[in-house]
């Protein structure tokens, strides 16, 4: 057998375009935009390089994106004045602060701080414990994006077994939840699982948010399974000095087994800015008392 390829890339571009199209009704029906504010605080290169390309494709959107850079040394107080600020600026509905933030800053503070009602990212406790009890929450990126992909392959999900490796705020513990919430029956995985090639053999639906190259191997997979491989890894390339990224599961011999698997890159990354700027329609509908669009 060889999966079918889950095209994560084709999947957000026709995303990114419903949302357009929803932001362009908003505006003309409601004489609304919806705005993002993206914080950076530092010169991180990645994180640079992410903020930017969450800032365009806001813009692409249609939508109103601010970028506020702050130096590295910025301390805690002024970055949280900046927070509270935009907590109050009718123009912005979604603030996101890029992670990693530098060590004289809690990252906790900070997220504790936005508005939940803002909280695109959905880090703040009350989106996570609105997630936890079934009411509608501000739901993580990453996550929201697999659960969109997975759907789209199998249709209803009620039922079936599935294996979240993985229990970070951030993928694995909202992922486990969101399969909860569509009936699964879920077991979440983590360093210390005792068989985790065994845990995997049972599961028809299989995300890997790990953060280990490779770490997922074809043999243990389910023959026919739905494999959503959430890692980003990057490992020395084939020539010198050049790296190459993988994710969580040996691709090759995993697409010899599974039904349906997502490539690295070009699975679940490209999903994750696409959900950000449907959180933000999401969080700029609820804020202004409109009926939120259905874009998955
Ligand atoms: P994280 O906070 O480091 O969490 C990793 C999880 O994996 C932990 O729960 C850890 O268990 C578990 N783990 C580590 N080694 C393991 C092993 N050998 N066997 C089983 N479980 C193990 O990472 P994260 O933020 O969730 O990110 C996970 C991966 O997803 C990373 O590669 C990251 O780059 C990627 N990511 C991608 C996107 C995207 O848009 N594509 C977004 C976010 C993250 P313990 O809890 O026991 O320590």
């Amino acid at each position: 057998m060889t999966a079918r390829l889950i095209d994560g890339k084709a999947f957000a571009a026709a995303l990114r375009e419903r949302i357009a199209g929803a932001v362009a009704t908003l505006n003309r029906a409601h004489g609304l935009q919806p705005g993002l504010a993206v914080v950076l605080v530092g010169e991180d290169p990645a994180s640079t390089i992410y903020v930017r390309s969450k800032g365009e494709a806001t813009h692409a959107a249609g939508m109103l994106s601010v970028t506020e850079r702050l130096p590295a040394d910025t301390p805690e107080a002024e970055l949280l004045a900046l927070v509270g600020r935009l907590n109050r600026d009718p123009r912005i509905h979604g603030i996101l602060v890029q992670m990693p933030l530098p060590p004289q800053i809690n990252a906790n503070a900070v997220i504790a701080a936005i508005d939940p009602a803002k909280d695109v990212d959905g880090f703040h406790v009350e989106n996570a414990g609105r997630l936890a009890v079934g009411l509608p929450a501000m739901v993580p990126c990453t996550p929201l994006g697999c659960m969109m992909m997975l759907r789209d392959v199998l249709g209803e999900l009620r039922g079936r077994s599935a294996l979240v490796i993985g229990r970070s705020n951030i993928v694995g513990r909202p992922m486990a939840q969101l399969l909860v919430a569509a009936d699964c029956t879920v077991t979440v995985a983590h360093s210390r699982t005792r068989d985790l090639p065994g845990e995997c053999r049972r599961a028809e639906i299989l995300v890997a948010a790990v953060g280990r190259p490779e770490l997922v191997r074809g043999d243990w997979i389910r023959p026919g399974a739905t494999v959503i491989d959430v890692g980003m890894n990057r490992i020395p390339g084939d020539q010198p000095g050049k790296t190459r990224l993988v994710g969580d599961v040996a691709f090759a011999e995993a697409r010899a087994v599974a039904g349906a698997i997502t490539p690295v890159p070009g699975g679940v990354g490209p999903m994750t800015i696409a959900c950000l700027l449907a959180n933000t329609v999401t969080a700029a509908c609820r804020q202004g008392g409109i009926a939120v669009p259905a874009l998955a």
